[in-house]
């Protein structure tokens, strides 16, 4: 039996640990309830004290004092979230379900906490005479803001109402994404025998086994992990298994017993509830009013410079591929589970290219070492890796992060695809960087889902290469975080923001002068071959067309869905046949991800009505890194210096147009982004 009391649970003792890590070892699921109702006690005491404090209400015992508080509730909760993304089995499962609500009952205690927003909007009236430092007036700015946004202004029935909407999404935003991990973790498509792998190089193949063997059966399985089904999709010469897989991933979250399209419906239709109540005409306005573009109306200005020239693009690419099918004997009318073979064998044709040739020259080692690299030449900072710290799994690494002599920040990896692991790529923050109650220092982990080469070393795509940086750059939005204020650091800037710094650091995936360094043969070690890195530059537009409207269909039904103002009968199914039928969405392309597993905007509400901020950051991120083509040196130290001091470490402290502008000269226009992709005309 797991003692949970106090004295004993280990999410509350002090941690003891190298870095004051969470004691994963000690770390069993039935400690975070206790553990969270103690730490629920304690931050609303803290709370009640700051509104009971005798003394006039100021900066300092008001808006610095909320932000200092909650410091072991923060701790837990993301020890917690970290887990249930990266180590979930079925009993911490249940705890998620359990206590989705409770926190979400929580945090509308805090955020209707009327004795203190009585004090915090007091602060707020006299702001301009107070004497605040640009980063103070903008914690300022940003608490009053929260608060507002999630019902203190809100009185009686309305209150009560708003406080039961957010719990009861919470618990609907939990069962989403448990139903597509479930049906993610459920399904494996057993290749039997020589005449199943046809097609499939030796990396697949080797990846198909280890997941097999992952999964405890025999032979060579296809999960719904995109790191297998992608490739399988691009391989394999049996078109009746590729059409399996493709079934089978794009109905995610179809199941009979595990159906999200009633349980999107609802959120839907309690989100437009809680837009109202605030005073919003719907969620995408709602939503929208706290992010850089400000309106959807902006949104749709972006995504109708795109829409036309993608779908004419991808038209251009289908006709491509159909004369390829033609060419090699198979069918010319496409189907969706074709595209991925046709255009890697186009691709192959094109830039002879293909990935068996490539990927020998991208072990995850060898590029793990280059991002570091990066990230020293770019901001000053060393990576060096420690062992024999405890973590909770044998996979994950941990690097620290050292500026000269001085320990900066701690850095972990995650790499590999595995069960009870969340699909897909992110970085969460075991501990933010503050320096409000003492000086903290980052604790960031970048988690992957690379498939795990049989023997010997891991092997990526150049599209996991892209990922791997990816993450890395939110992680050294974290780890290079220099902020006084908890509620600004690192990557707690508004949503279409976010991506900048992320989809920036992909650029130094394909500069020259790193891959001529890093990229090296995993068996002779030979350099990548500076025509090869040519060829794959030059590739880097190809199948844009695809990319940008699967993208963007998504993104465009997105906000049309978060534009419904009655959404309480919606029929997903319906709309989003409608919407692609509307829209002229080509079938062979299809949306990136369909309502039913569309994690993003069901999963949470972070990206809901807000799927378009990739495309927005990149407009930002095309722009940026133009401005070290134009110097002519993708290290250029003074941009870099800039590039740290305004974008990477500035977290929240200001206004993002004020600070893109102070890094760029200018405000971004779409130009970049558009030939980037290849989607100007001419
Ligand atoms: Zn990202």
């Amino acid at each position: 039996m797991t003692d949970t009391t106090g004295s004993t649970n280990p999410l509350l003792q002090d941690w003891q640990t190298p870095y004051q890590l969470p004691p994963f070892a000690q770390i069993e699921p039935a400690h975070f309830a206790p553990a969270f109702a103690v730490a629920f006690d304690a931050h609303l005491a803290e709370i009640d004290a700051l509104a009971a404090n005798a003394a006039a209400p100021d900066f300092g015992n008001t808006v610095a004092g909320f932000d200092a508080s909650g410091a072991l509730l923060d701790r837990v909760r993301l020890t917690f979230e970290n887990l249930c993304a990266s180590a979930s089995p079925p009993a911490l499962q249940a705890v998620e379900r359990e206590m989705a609500p409770l926190l979400a009952a929580h945090d509308s205690k805090v955020s209707m906490h009327a004795g203190f927003f009585a004090r915090l909007n007091a602060v707020y009236g006299q702001k301009d005479t107070l004497g605040l430092t640009e980063e103070q007036g903008r914690l300022l700015d940003r608490l009053h803001t929260d608060f507002v946004r999630t019902g203190a202004t809100l009185q009686g029935d309305a209150r009560d109402r708003f406080a039961a909407i957010a719990e009861r999404l919470a618990n609907l935003h939990t069962q989403f994404a448990q139903n597509i991990l479930a049906d993610e973790s459920s399904y494996q498509l057993p290749l039997t025998g020589e005449a199943d792998l046809a097609g499939l190089p030796d990396f697949l193949r080797s990846a198909t086994r280890s997941a097999a063997q992952e999964r405890g059966v025999d032979g060579y399985v296809i999960t719904l992990s995109r790191s297998l089904v992608e490739p399988f999709l691009t391989w394999s010469t049996r078109r009746d298994l590729r059409e399996r897989a493709w079934r089978a991933w794009t109905g995610r979250g179809e199941s009979a017993a595990r159906d999200n399209r009633p349980l999107a419906a609802q959120i839907l239709a309690l989100r437009q509830e809680q837009a109202q109540l605030l005073g919003y005409d719907s969620f995408a306005d709602y939503a929208l009013a706290d992010r850089m573009a400000a309106t959807p109306s902006a949104v749709y200005d972006l995504l109708s410079q795109v829409w036309e020239p993608a779908k004419a693009s991808a038209e251009r690419e289908r006709q491509a591929l159909a004369a390829q099918a033609v060419e090699i004997g198979e069918p010319g009318d496409i189907e969706p589970w074709d595209w991925y073979y046709l255009s890697e064998k186009v691709r192959a044709a094109r830039y002879a290219l293909d990935d068996a040739e490539v990927k020998p020259y991208f072990s995850l080692d060898a590029m793990l070492g280059a991002m570091f690299d990066c990230a020293e030449r770019l901001f000053g900072v060393r990576f060096v890796e420690q062992t024999g710290v405890p973590l909770y799994h044998p996979d994950v690494r941990v690097w620290e992060v050292r500026r000269g002599d001085r320990l900066a920040g701690v850095f972990l990896g995650d790499n590999y695809a595995r069960p009870n692991k969340q699909g897909g790529a992110w970085m969460h923050v075991y501990r933010k960087q503050t320096r409000n109650g003492g000086d903290v220092i980052p604790v960031v982990v970048n988690n992957n889902n690379f498939a795990r080469g049989g023997n010997g070393a891991t092997l990526l795509s150049f599209d996991d290469v892209r990922t791997l940086f990816h993450e890395f750059g939110h992680g050294l939005h974290g780890l290079l975080s220099n902020v006084n204020y908890t509620r600004l650091s690192g990557t707690f800037v508004p949503q279409d923001y976010v991506e900048l710094p992320s989809q920036l650091l992909e650029n130094w995936a394909t500069v020259p002068e790193v891959l001529a360094k890093h990229a090296r043969h995993v068996t002779t070690g030979e350099p990548i071959p500076a025509a090869l890195i040519e060829r794959i530059r030059a590739s880097q537009t190809f199948n844009q067309g695809f990319s940008t409207v699967a993208y963007t269909s998504s993104t465009l039904i997105d906000m049309a869905l978060h534009l419904q103002k009655d959404a309480a009968n919606i029929d997903i199914a319906r709309f989003e046949a409608d919407e692609c039928k509307r829209l002229g969405v080509p079938r062979e392309v299809g949306m990136r991800h369909r309502l039913p597993h569309f994690g993003h905007i069901f999963g949470s509400a972070y990206y809901a009505a807000g799927y378009y901020v990739y495309m927005w950051a990149e407009v930002l991120e095309a722009e940026a890194f133009d401005a070290f083509e134009e110097a002519g040196n993708a290290f250029d130290p003074a941009l870099a210096d800039k590039l740290q001091r305004y974008v990477y470490s500035a977290g929240d402290s200001r206004d993002q147009r004020t600070a893109f502008r102070a890094f760029r000269g200018r405000d971004p226009q779409a130009a970049p982004m558009l030939r980037k992709r290849g989607l100007l005309a001419g």
